[in-house]
């Protein structure tokens, strides 16, 4: 496969990413994609998928899943309501990643990704124990399935997140950085977190913010990429430097805004295709 392959973060019937046909007009080589509702999840909708991906020309790198009832609105309700940390809604989340886990293999899907959520910060907790158990759990699903688990960067700092992978202790256990939402929730500089992750960066988002006035207490704002505060030649740099070459997913979450979104990713794509040409001539 060629060094970092472009990509779009897409959408079926849930998500925020954009749908399968921009990502067909804009000529991306790969996509992730957000798992669909349940009655999307079905064998026939997954072959009628595979057909178009096909088509297309592109490839399914990864299929995250998300789960009703959870809101973004600000940094407590994340914590609140937000992945598989939430103890109420935790059996039954874990269920569902399951068949989303299932999906993804009907698509010959190798990775699985979410966000766990605010992970607890005292790992002597039982909150954490809770948390590091259903992880374990879901990655040896998953592995059933001959896939890894990532989980998407932005709750917890890089040490946090390390800690906890180690804790849990799964070789099929990695990480989707993404750096804009280090800078949104306020967990670190983008930069130094992926030096400490490291290898395992498994799947990256290209996505950019610009840092709140009061970080971590408010959300930082998700502008179009190359116009925050990521620095994205130094993040490709870095991600160069960790010996990562694999997709990088163009993510702009502003689905209510469709030709915008379209026209900041076409920019995007040509930004990306610049840096490339630029770092990987070298
Ligand atoms: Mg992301």
């Amino acid at each position: 496969m060629e060094k970092w392959p472009v990509g779009v973060f897409t959408s079926v019937d849930a998500g925020l990413g954009v749908h399968l046909d921009v990502a067909h007009e804009l000529g991306v080589p790969t996509i992730q994609i957000h798992a669909p509702h349940q009655e999307t999840r079905t064998e026939e909708k997954a072959l009628a998928f595979l057909k178009r991906i096909d088509g297309y020309g592109i490839k399914l790198t990864a299929v995250f899943g998300g789960f009703a009832g959870e809101s973004y609105a600000d940094i407590p309700t994340v914590e609140e309501t937000v992945g598989l940390v939430p103890a109420n809604t935790r059996d039954e989340r874990l269920h569902e990643m399951k068949e989303i886990s299932d999906f993804a293999r009907k698509l010959n899907c190798d990775v699985v990704a979410l966000h766990l959520g605010f992970v607890s910060h005292d790992v002597e907790s039982a909150e954490y124990q809770q948390t590091v158990d259903v992880t374990r759990e879901l990655c040896e699903y998953v592995r059933s399935n001959g896939q890894n688990l990532h989980l998407e960067t932005g709750q917890e700092s890089a040490d946090s997140l390390i800690q906890f992978i180690t804790d849990t202790a799964c070789d099929n256990l990695f990480v989707n950085f993404d750096p804009a939402n280090m800078i949104l929730y306020g967990t670190g500089e983008p930069i130094e977190a992926l030096l400490k992750i490291g290898n395992r960066v498994r799947s990256v988002h290209c996505k950019d913010a610009k840092w709140a006035d009061a970080p971590g207490v408010e959300w930082g704002s998700e502008v179009a990429l190359g116009q925050g505060d990521v620095n994205l030649k130094k993040y490709l740099e870095t991600l160069q430097h960790i010996g990562y070459f694999g997709p990088l997913t163009i993510e702009r979450e502003i689905p209510q805004e469709p030709e915008r979104q379209k026209v900041e990713i076409k920019h995007a794509l040509d930004l990306l295709e610049q840096l490339k040409q630029e770092l990987l001539a070298v």
